[in-house]
């Protein structure tokens, strides 16, 4: 099983930014305050952002010039208008002394449940076209053995919020094995692929099992699931929503821009507190909920005293584990 590590690149007040790693591929979540290391940054895959507010598309500049040294173009997605938005951050510099399409971006776009692709090689006149093609997500966000779920959300505009998920994958027991007295061999993995059809039968070095017979030793374990949403409000439609992409992920990355005291600016600036991310937290049946994007009114200096009080708050509403 690949390792999954998660961590906001931009701290719990900074500009929100969330980077994944698994299986030597990074994937970040909103381009907020931060700079990655290179290595870091060499191993980038996709670029999901939530919505083009200041706060979460202005650390978007620092990869342009990172992507030159990327084989593979980088994947940009994000909310409608993401295309124009990324060729206008890209146009705003001169990029006179590199070459011919060394600027690699593959960006997408998501409107409503639909998914537009521009693929954008730069620097380019600004007068060249470029395609604008509708794309099919299941292949464009299925990626072997993991895939991207969305929603889109409100916050006054539409914010997107995202489900890293594993595929749920097959182990075989090896103290069954053992116990069986049966020989490791190529069987096993055909065993892993029909062990849901029970009535099929199994190869054992010219020996025919049939399946039902085998089926002790197979161990089926369940992906895992990251989720990362940001503001948005705390409404019925934004809770089913949520529902359909995040119920009992293992991690579940919310915001929390806001305390309790403040739950009417909370509303009317589209955002939740921390008590209704402990809610939201509650309902989808998540392991672990990690509060992040707190207004920086509250930051007086001790960050992690100040971050104390929001997972506090949370907690009445979320027994599990919170940070
Ligand atoms: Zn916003
Ligand atoms: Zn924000």
């Amino acid at each position: 099983m690949e390792s999954i590590e998660t961590r906001l690149f931009a701290g719990k007040f900074g500009n929100p930014g969330m980077i994944l790693k698994r299986g030597g591929e990074n994937f970040i979540f909103d381009c907020g305050d931060g700079l990655l290391s290179k290595s870091d940054f060499n191993k980038l895959k996709a670029v999901f952002i939530s919505h083009h507010h200041y706060d979460h598309f202005s650390g978007f500049d620092p990869l342009i010039p990172l992507s030159l040294y990327h084989e593979n173009p980088i994947k940009v997605i994000g909310p409608e208008g993401n295309i124009q938005r990324v060729i206008a951050k890209v146009m705003a510099y001169n990029w006179n002394l590199i070459k011919e399409d060394d600027i690699k971006l593959d960006v997408y776009e998501i409107i409503e449940d639909k998914l537009l692709f521009a693929s954008l090689r730069f620097p380019f006149n600004l007068d060249q076209k470029y395609e604008i093609k509708k794309v099919d997500q299941k292949e464009v966000l299925n990626f072997g053995d993991y895939k991207i779920r969305f929603t889109s959300l409100d916050h006054s505009i539409p914010s997107i919020a995202y489900a890293f998920s594993e595929k749920d994958y097959v182990n075989i027991d090896k103290q069954k094995l053992l116990e069986s007295g049966l020989n490791p061999g190529a069987w096993l993995e055909e065993l892993k692929v029909k062990f849901n059809q029970p009535r099929s039968v199994i190869d054992y070095f010219g020996e025919y099992i049939e399946t039902h017979k085998l089926i002790d030793m197979v161990v089926l374990n369940q992906g895992r699931k990251i989720v990362y949403a940001t503001d948005f409000i705390y409404s019925v439609d934004n809770i089913g929503k949520l529902l359909n992409i995040a119920k009992g992920a293992d991690e579940f990355y919310c915001e929390a821009n806001f305390l309790s005291s403040e739950h009417i600016n909370a509303k009317e600036n589209y955002h939740l507190t921390a008590g209704q991310a402990g809610m939201l937290a509650s309902e989808l049946g998540v392991k672990k909920l990690v509060l992040f994007h707190h207004s920086r009114r509250y930051n007086d200096g001790s960050e992690s005293v100040i971050s104390k009080s929001f997972i506090s708050e949370a907690s009445r509403y979320f027994k599990g584990e919170i940070c």
